[in-house]
């Protein structure tokens, strides 16, 4: 039999199998009557049995949605914004998440959960209290582009703020492996050599048409490995590592699948019970004898003991770069195709710029953060027209719209978000492909006249990971990017 609840918010109706669930919402009400009299505002009732002309409840989502709301929002309910900036900056991150990984990595919530709590924020600055039924409990695919395009312009400058906050407390801890450096100058120096090295390379990545069996790629390294390292420590190791089942060619291998990370390319990866193995998913073509090197340069270095817990250093990817563009020039010295092996060198250089041009935008946020300011729209759409005046000089014919300005600095913001979503670690493990390749590009040219450079590369290596980025440098006869202004330097780069 249908019954009636009263209370000093609304009507609730209810029958015996309800009446528990009733009077259990009863209360909830009454703790905060204003909330729910403003959420329930264009309800003559909540009812448990029918969905017509009332705020309609299941038994078996008791009070689940009203609770929720009110549960995490106490507080705001009487507020302009109802959510805070922390929460829509965490749901945004979570819709943002979602939709690059399929799934919330951030978050316990359930999806409904979060649309909800969205589409509850957007309602209260709305004012669209008819439509939170349709909203809350059966929101369309439109509905909910819409509260998500809310939520983004709404909260996206306090998320950039807040991802790039942290990028800044990462180099801070991490990055400044050399206690000398101050965190300005490591700052302005990341940004100087990124910029540097954002090559604006044009062209296409082509794929090489030497092929070669497994068999003459392993010869091909062995051969490399002999003629740089005359001690055949390089070559034993090599050889060790093939005997112990170090390279992995498929992804499907059970120590790829027991560790349970993503691995889609050429890598150097350690196993949970502390083995390192290389993913090595040959292409079938010369190139793969480059790759190989590369990650087998990985492999020592990382199989090396260590006094660190975790293996983060600047230099990480100079010495397996040096060794690749080394293993380049040994291949086209022993008469194979430059243009088809230079089509990997194109490859790297296309893959740096584009890393490049991202790092960059993050660097110039986080070094905002480092002075003590915001991102704000307003200063990035100034920036933008800074870039316009330039642009303006080289053609003065082109009318660039403010809208196409403001264009821009949506897009740079979108991007970066995204680079720091789906790869938290971005800064951290683009800049040693940056800084590395700069430096690689000095040694190798250094080896055509200098035979000391292979071996103190060589020599680095079972080190390099336990000394800080000037110390290494210092040891390889560079100068540290601090100290990047001097002639010496200067000439070498052209
Ligand atoms: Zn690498």
């Amino acid at each position: 039999m249908t019954q009636i609840l009263k209370t000093d918010i609304i009507p609730i109706e209810y029958d015996e199998n309800t009446k528990e669930s009733a009077l259990e919402l009863k209360k909830l009400l009454e703790q905060n009557p204003l909330f729910f009299k403003t959420v329930l505002k264009k309800y003559p009732k909540i009812s448990y049995l029918k969905r017509k002309h009332s705020f309609y409840l299941q038994t078996n989502e008791p009070i689940n949605i009203l609770e929720r709301m009110y549960n995490g929002n106490i507080d705001n309910c009487n507020k302009k914004d109802w959510l805070d900036k922390e929460a829509g900056r965490a749901l945004l991150l979570y819709t943002i998440n979602k939709k690059i990984k399929g799934q919330y990595d951030f978050s316990e919530l359930e999806e409904d959960t979060i649309n909800q709590f969205i589409a509850y924020g957007y309602i209260h600055e709305t004012k669209a209290y008819d439509k939170i039924d349709s909203y809350l409990l059966n929101m369309t695919k439109h509905q909910q582009e819409k509260i998500e395009e809310w939520l983004y312009n709404k909260y996206s400058f306090e998320l950039l703020n807040y991802l790039i906050e942290d990028q800044y407390q990462k180099i801070v801890q991490r990055l400044l492996s050399d206690s000398e450096e101050k965190i300005e100058e490591t700052i302005s120096t990341m940004i100087r050599i990124t910029s540097e090295e954002e090559l604006l390379i044009e062209g296409e990545e082509q794929a090489c048409t030497i092929y070669m069996s497994p068999e003459e790629i392993d010869s091909l390294c062995k051969e490399f490995l002999i003629k740089i390292d005359s001690t055949l420590n390089l070559y034993n190791l090599f050889c060790e590592a093939k005997k112990t089942g170090v390279f992995i060619e498929e992804a499907k291998d059970k120590k790829i699948i027991e560790n349970d990370i993503d691995i889609d390319d050429w890598c150097c990866f350690q196993h949970k019970d502390g083995t390192w193995y290389i993913y090595s998913p040959k292409t079938g073509t010369i190139l793969d004898s480059i790759y190989k090197i590369h990650e087998f340069v990985h492999y020592i270095i990382n199989k090396a003991p260590t006094m660190l817990e975790e293996n983060i250093y600047a230099l990480k990817e100079l010495p397996s770069l040096f060794f690749e563009g080394l293993m380049r020039r040994f291949l086209i010295d022993k008469g194979y195709s430059e243009e088809e092996i230079e089509k990997d060198k194109l490859s790297r250089e296309l893959g740096i710029s584009k890393m490049s041009s991202v790092l960059l935008d993050i660097l110039f946020y986080i070094e905002q953060i480092s002075n003590g300011e915001r991102i704000t729209f307003e200063q990035e759409l100034m920036k933008q027209e800074e870039i316009k005046k330039l642009y303006k000089k080289l053609e003065p014919d082109q009318e660039i719209s403010l809208d196409s300005l403001k264009e821009n600095v949506l897009w740079t913001i979108k991007n970066s978000i995204e680079e720091l979503i789906e790869d938290p670690l971005f800064v951290e493990e683009t800049y040693p492909y940056i800084i590395g390749y700069k430096y690689s590009k000095i040694l190798l040219k250094r080896t055509k006249q200098d035979k000391n450079v292979i071996a103190n590369m060589i020599n680095i290596i079972p080190e390099i990971k336990t000394l800080t980025t000037t110390e290494s440098l210092n040891r390889l006869g560079l100068i540290s990017p601090i100290e990047q202004n001097s002639k010496q330097y200067k000439k070498e780069l052209k």
